[in-house]
């Protein structure tokens, strides 16, 4: 990866950029990916198409599309996908619904986290509740 202000190439968990001490993350000038020079407020590098808006780049740790969809998809009663990302709120609501109503009410839960999950894996839900993007 490169450092988004000076675009010097930094190590992969590098904290701070080595030429220019810039935090990685920080900075808007170059992408993140190809290191090539974005315009700042640019919401996508016009080289490789990586998505520089807000410090958006797909960090270590970034939450897995399919891992997301695939649990709202078959997990989706007890909240699971929703606990993964973070919406911890309504993964709450979710698995309450299925526990206090000992199962009866479960499929509510498991069409809403199906949907969900289809919703994930679309595309239409893109990010987690910290707003960082999900990996393909
Ligand atoms: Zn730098
Ligand atoms: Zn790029």
């Amino acid at each position: 990866m490169y450092c988004k202000n000076c675009g010097n190439a930094v190590e992969q968990g590098a904290v701070v950029c080595t030429n220019c001490g810039v935090p990685v993350g920080g900075g808007d000038r170059f992408c993140a990916n190809c290191g090539s020079q974005v315009q700042p407020g640019q919401a996508a590098c016009l080289t490789c198409g990586f998505a520089t808006a807000g410090g958006a780049a797909t960090m270590p740790g970034a939450k897995s599309k399919v891992a997301a969809g695939l649990l709202g998809i078959f997990l989706g009663g007890f909240g699971i996908h929703n606990f993964y990302l973070g919406y911890t709120g309504k993964g709450l609501a979710q698995l309450l619904i299925t526990v206090l109503s000992c199962g009866m009410l479960a499929v509510v839960s498991e069409i809403w986290g199906l949907i969900e999950g289809i919703m994930i894996l679309c595309g239409s839900i893109t990010t987690d509740a910290q707003g960082n993007p999900l990996s393909d």
